[in-house]
């Protein structure tokens, strides 16, 4: 059991408190990455986790993030509809989970950014698997030093820009990065 802690980064222009719409611990936010399996073979496809959607364990202890498989084609859909699936390894067949533990993550601040520093996002319990490229979808919030308040961006595209009326000035998101570290207990 690996944990891995994905940790974000981004230029922030004028912005501050980059995170998911309901806070670190949004239960409706999607994480999307693809899994490397301890065989070495990586998913083709990004899966697809959140915190409100959880399956009992194998076993029935506690629950696990459900892991799903989601088409190309429908990646950056607000609305999925998906197929329910534990993953497993095409090329050796081993079952893995990926479990979120919340409580870990903070907003990206603009010293953070500016430092060239990350923030915690999310941390995840990892059987089986590790996750590897972690895409930026939609869903996120975040302010302006004036204290306008940006909800519901989309970061697929890599970039967003606004003007901020209260501040007078131009707010931009770029150069977003990214990192899963490992935890050690
Ligand atoms: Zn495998």
């Amino acid at each position: 059991m690996v944990n891995c802690m994905l940790m974000i980064s981004a230029d922030l222009e004028n912005l501050t408190n980059l995170q998911p719409q309901g806070g670190c611990d949004d239960p409706n936010f999607s994480y999307f990455f693809k899994l490397k399996c301890g065989c070495g073979e990586l998913s083709q496809k990004e899966t697809c986790v959140s915190l409100a959607e959880t399956l009992p364990t194998q076993g029935g202890k506690g629950t696990t993030n459900l892991i799903q498989k989601i088409n190309d084609a429908i990646r950056w859909s607000v609305v999925m509809i998906l197929v329910p699936d534990i993953a497993n390894c095409k090329f050796c067949g081993r079952e893995g989970t990926v479990t979120m533990i919340p409580g870990r993550g903070k907003p990206l601040t603009q010293e953070a950014a500016q430092s060239g520093g990350f923030s915690p996002l999310m941390l995840f319990d990892c059987r089986g698997y590790e996750p590897v490229d972690f895409v930026f979808g939609v869903g996120w919030k975040v302010e302006s030093l004036a204290g306008t308040q940006y909800e519901d961006i989309d970061l697929s595209g890599g970039d967003y820009a606004e003007y901020d009326e209260k501040g007078e000035c131009p707010v931009m998101i770029s150069n977003l990065r990214f990192k899963f570290e490992v935890v050690k207990h």
